[in-house]
């Protein structure tokens, strides 16, 4: 649209208040508006011009502003640290990143502000491995995520996590298959995705407990499923071993430049020299572009809510079954019923515009219109199979795209932005492009060569409820504590919580252990395991009961002692 008429259009449609103009190629939105929608209307129609992006500084009445640092860590522990790359970010992105570039003789550093890997939007998701369908032929999205799928088999035999290639059905009730239909045939065409046409008694046959009256789909069979936060520890742990450095608690502040070029960065732990900086920072990337000096983007937080249902109904489906209304213009990929790598099942998510990046509330609304959208086509689940419920927030931007690529102001700066759905599934596709964007830029420095110890194959830790019965007596023979259960739900042992808090990203939280081995993620939701775990944190790193977390800063469990566990508290289990 023409620049005049879009400005008049903003100011007609939204407020005469706002200031328009033109910076760094990207669209400025300034001023003060009534409500958040009028923010996101505003920001949708600057997106209609063909600048780069759109820098919506728009605020509203009443905006309340969010303290995102987690941590009130302050010391020098990597002043005057030297490295080749520093990573902002230690999501999937950021980790699969460190994973690539460790390929390398170089030295690299991944910092995060929280106190683990996936703390955010990584471990926020359905870790579905999409197929390419949704994203819109031609965007970097449908690039990424066509090619970032094929890679996971590969990744996931190398990294030792878990993969499966499910497979996914969309399905029909007689509207939707007559007027969407040839528009799901052409994008799947021009994304370069198979998919197959199946009627009633097809679908009735690969998923024979959903809803009868649906009366065709498509069968998508390249959709698979991980664990998100697995899968982004993986990348994380074979990083390591591989010689990158992680930093948690910390974050950046600010950097200094010389000649357009980053030349150090300035963190709440120090000033860190850097040849190269790569922006994976999630929702947040678009505050460390404006830190750095070369912002064109605005993230908008883009919320979706999931339910996790009890494994008990994990044999009602097989893959990923989704009767979207796949309208073409939505930005969600639609939500569905997905399997997990555990069997239990997910439902959703939804998506809705909000103006605050770190609200994991949920509310009783979206709950209740997942649950009823999704009964209606698997009619076995209800309310009760529900165990929890939680969101997370999509880093979008006005442009709806990834953003991948060098910086055209800050010569050794890379965006990696605007990451929102479908990441995980790209996230393959896009670590290896990175990889060669920043050895070309370090190339350009110094000489560097390949790392002749890089290891692609990560060993991890036994997981006790993925092995035969044969391998799981042998594990617990040589070391019995394998043997003793701690999580009944999930049934997950003492040797394996001991093995995270001592593998080479310890695992010290609650929810860090967590996110490795699924303790407290049953049905009781950690009601029975919780005070065990507590001890045994407390037995093998020695850390004060009173300062054991749950998650970040003030999420401490125990304020003081007010009864002893026997010796035996463990032995008994
Ligand atoms: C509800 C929902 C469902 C989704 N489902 C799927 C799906 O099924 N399949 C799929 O492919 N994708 C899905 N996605 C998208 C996917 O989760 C994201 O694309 C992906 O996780 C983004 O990873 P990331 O590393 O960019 O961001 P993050 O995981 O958010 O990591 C960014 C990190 O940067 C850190 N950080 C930020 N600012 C700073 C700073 N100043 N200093 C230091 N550290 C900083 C943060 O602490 C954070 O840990 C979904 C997303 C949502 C919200």
């Amino acid at each position: 649209m023409n620049i005049q008429k879009l400005k008049n259009k903003i100011k007609k449609d939204i407020s005469y208040d706002i200031d328009i103009s033109i910076q760094n190629n990207a669209l400025k939105l300034e001023g003060v508006v009534e409500n958040w929608e009028q923010v996101i209307k505003a920001g949708k129609i600057a997106a209609m011009s063909d600048f780069d992006g759109v820098i919506n500084n728009l605020k509203f009445i009443n905006q309340e502003k969010e303290n995102f640092i987690n941590t009130d860590l302050k010391d020098n522990k990597l002043n005057n640290k030297k490295y080749d790359v520093i990573i902002i970010g230690a999501g999937i992105i950021g980790c699969s990143i460190a994973r690539e570039l460790s390929k390398w003789n170089i030295k690299i550093l991944v910092i995060d502000k929280e106190n683990d890997i996936a703390v955010h939007t990584s471990s926020r998701n359905d870790g579905m491995i999409h197929p390419g369908l949704s994203p819109k032929p031609g965007t970097k999205k449908a690039y990424y995520n066509v090619l970032g799928n094929k890679l996971y088999e590969k990744k996931s035999k190398e990294l030792n996590f878990e993969f499966k290639r499910t497979g996914s059905l969309i399905v029909f009730d007689k509207w939707h298959l007559k007027f969407i239909s040839p528009f799901i045939k052409l994008r799947a065409k021009k994304n370069g995705v198979y998919l197959k046409y199946v009627d009633k008694k097809q679908i009735n046959m690969i998923e024979p407990n959903i809803d009868k009256n649906l009366i065709g789909g498509f069968l998508i069979p390249s959709t698979g499923i991980i664990s998100p936060y697995k899968t982004t520890i993986a990348y994380a742990e074979n990083a390591v071993e591989n010689g990158v450095d992680i930093s948690f608690e910390t974050f950046l502040k600010d950097v200094y430049k010389e000649n357009n070029e980053v030349v150090y960065i300035e963190t709440n732990r120090g000033r860190i020299f850097t040849k190269c900086l790569i922006n994976c920072a999630g929702v947040h990337s678009d505050e460390v572009a404006e830190i750095v000096g070369d912002r064109f983007y605005t993230i908008h937080p883009r919320k979706g809510e999931i339910i996790i249902l009890d494994k008990k109904t994990g044999n009602f489906i097989n893959s990923v079954v989704s009767k979207t209304d796949f309208n073409l213009k939505n930005n969600s990929k639609g939500g569905g019923i997905i399997k997990t790598v555990e069997e239990n099942l997910l439902l959703g998510p939804n998506a809705y515009e909000q103006p605050y990046k770190e609200d994991y509330s949920t509310t009783s609304k979206g709950i209740n219109e997942i649950m009823n959208k999704h009964s209606s086509v698997l009619k076995q689940i209800n309310k009760k199979d529900i165990i929890t419920y939680f969101s997370g927030t999509r880093a979008s931007t006005y442009k709806e795209d990834f953003i991948i690529k060098q910086s055209s102001k800050i010569s050794n700066f890379i965006h990696v932005s605007g990451i929102q759905s479908p990441g995980i599934a790209s996230a393959p596709s896009i670590s290896e492009d990175v990889e060669k964007i920043t050895i070309n830029i370090l190339k350009s420095k110094t000489n560097i060569n390949q790392n002749i110890k890089y290891n692609p194959n990560r060993k991890g830790y036994p997981i006790l409820y993925l092995l035969e019965d044969k391998e799981k007596n042998r594990i617990i023979n040589k070391n019995p504590d394998f043997g003793k259960i701690v999580c009944r739900c999930e049934m997950i042992s003492y040797g394996e919580i001991k093995s995270v808090i001592h593998s080479n990203i310890p695992a010290i939280t609650l929810d860090a252990i967590k996110r490795r081995t699924r303790v407290g993620m049953g049905r009781c939701q950690g009601g029975f395991c919780t005070p065990l775990l507590l001890k045994i944190i407390h037995e093998e790193t020695g850390i004060e009961y009173e300062k054991i977390l749950k998650k970040g800063l003030g999420s401490n469990l125990i304020f003081k002692e007010t009864k002893k566990f026997g010796d035996d508290f463990i032995e008994r289990i």
